[in-house]
């Protein structure tokens, strides 16, 4: 049973992520315009007719910047978010959704189409942010990202995941010794944060003990400012390494690009 995964835009500038089966499609997150989402369904052969469902993991400005313009351009496309994530998005862009909004409450689970969609908490500074895994088949893919933790509940969640988005913020030095501003490298290094590169080998060494599994996980919503992809990538591959836990036959590692339409991944 076919299940892709495609980047349209990852980061602070603008997160947008496609998910589909042989039979619908869903989108997590809409940080960047109709038009260029409409691009990413163009690229990646999708047709937009066969969107159902936006799935939204929380109101920060780089997850849902393109809202309106979006529901403008999808006829019949369903919007899913917890009643305080849509709670804190601003009047305007709700405006659009007119009937198309449907509440979850954190924790629980809903169908689009053959696609099974599971919603849980993460750790991060937004009235209810959640990650989400959709699980097609046999198959499951996890997002994760704004989150400045992950703790056993949470890693519980994206344990069985074939394919995990996982956040990969900032290299902690990049950020400590960089030019933001003090109450900013705060906020991004606490509990309710972004994880690091460290944060995220730390997960990943957690995932590959946790079972014999092929996995492919790709490290996502990189900073602009306190990052790199080969920083980030060689940062997970060195203390993969430290723990003799090569990135092997069972791991497949990739970093997910900031502004541009990624790879198209199937699950
Ligand atoms: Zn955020
Ligand atoms: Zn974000």
């Amino acid at each position: 049973m076919g299940f892709d995964f495609c980047s349209f835009s990852s980061g602070s500038n603008g997160n947008c992520y496609l998910i589909r089966s042989e039979s619908v499609a869903i989108l997590i997150d809409a940080g960047i315009g109709g038009r260029r989402i409409w691009e990413g369904l163009q690229r990646t052969g999708t047709d937009p007719g066969a969107l159902r469902a936006l799935l939204l993991t929380h109101e920060h400005s780089d997850h849902i910047r393109g809202l309106a313009s979006l529901l403008k351009k999808s006829g019949d496309m369903a919007v899913y978010a917890n009643e305080n994530t849509w709670g804190a998005i601003c009047a305007a862009a709700k405006a659009t959704a007119k009937g198309r909004i449907r509440h979850f409450v954190t924790g629980e689970g809903f169908t689009v189409g053959d696609i099974s969609v599971k919603t849980f908490a993460v750790s991060h500074d937004a009235a209810e942010p959640v990650g989400y895994t959709l699980r097609c088949g046999d198959r499951q893919i996890s997002v994760v990202t704004d989150t400045g933790c992950v703790d056993d509940r949470l890693f519980a969640e994206i344990r069985g995941a074939d394919t995990l988005i996982l956040e990969s913020n900032h290299d902690e030095d990049m950020l400590k010794y960089g030019k933001y501003p003090w109450f900013l490298k705060r906020r991004v290094l606490g509990n309710e944060g972004h994880l690091s590169n460290a944060a995220a080998a730390d997960i990943v060494l957690r995932l590959l003990r946790a079972g014999e599994k092929k996995r492919r996980v790709l490290l996502a919503h990189l900073s602009r400012e306190n990052n790199l992809p080969e920083t980030a990538l060689r940062t997970v591959r060195n203390i993969l390494e430290a723990h003799r836990d090569s990135v092997g036959a069972n791991l497949h590692l990739d970093a997910i690009p900031r502004d541009e339409i990624g790879l198209l991944y199937e699950i």
